[in-house]
């Protein structure tokens, strides 16, 4: 076996490992090899006329969900379309009770909990109430060990996202977290999803055998 296919073989272990691992914890979670079938799996959980939030999430653009939600039977929220910051709060507002809201998400322990950070905090509170179906979705790069590793990737990941967004942070320009104290700032909300148990069906996890954005 090659290193390519040694390492192929780990991120599908891995993504499996943590379907069984989520549904335990009463998410509803599946494992896919490809993209192909994943995207397939995630637009058979959106009913024809749903309305549907976002979260944001550049696995969800490298997979192609978010155009094709555009042109597709549903009535989507589109944040990115909203021409000013009032309209993209009240698209955040309305995501809130949306019927189904699709997102990323930043880390998954392997104990089975689901962590995101977030600027405005609208992606963490509609992943815990609000929507009636959340489906997230994730590269197995998104696995770590526990939640320790967790707040770490979250802080490393944030000065890729300030630059991505443009937000003027200190880490935009040194790489590292400084904790700072600005309006700017990214991180300002930390969600921890322990487990599915209190809605049944709510939660889905699809998860990649890829590594799918940061
Ligand atoms: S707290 Fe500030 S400096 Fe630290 S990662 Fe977040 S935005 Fe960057």
């Amino acid at each position: 076996m090659t290193a390519y296919e040694q390492s192929a073989w780990m991120r599908r272990k891995t993504a499996a490992d943590m379907a069984e691992i989520l549904g335990q914890r009463g998410f509803v979670a599946n494992a896919f090899d490809d993209r192909a079938a994943a995207v397939e799996h995630i637009f058979s959980l959106i009913p024809e006329g749903a309305k549907v939030g976002l979260g944001g999430s550049m696995t969800l653009d490298d997979l192609g969900v978010v155009e094709r939600l555009r042109s597709g039977p549903w009535n989507l929220i589109d944040r990115y379309a909203a021409p000013d910051w009032e309209a993209r709060m009240n698209a955040y507002r309305e995501a809130l009770l949306s019927d189904v809201f699709v997102t990323g998400v930043n880390a998954i322990t392997r104990e089975g909990e689901l962590v995101c950070i977030d600027c405005s905090g609208n992606r963490v509170a509609a992943m815990i109430f609000g929507p009636r179906r959340v489906i997230v979705v994730a590269g197995v790069n998104k696995v770590v060990e526990n939640l320790y590793e967790a707040f770490a990737r979250l802080r490393k990941i944030a000065p890729l996202n300030c630059r991505r967004l443009n937000h003027k942070t200190p880490c935009a320009e040194t790489g590292r977290c400084s904790d700072c104290m600005i309006q700017q700032r990214m991180c300002n909300y930390t969600g921890i999803i322990h487990d599915g148990f209190k809605e049944k069906d709510r939660i889905h996890v699809v998860l990649i055998a890829e590594d799918m954005g940061f």
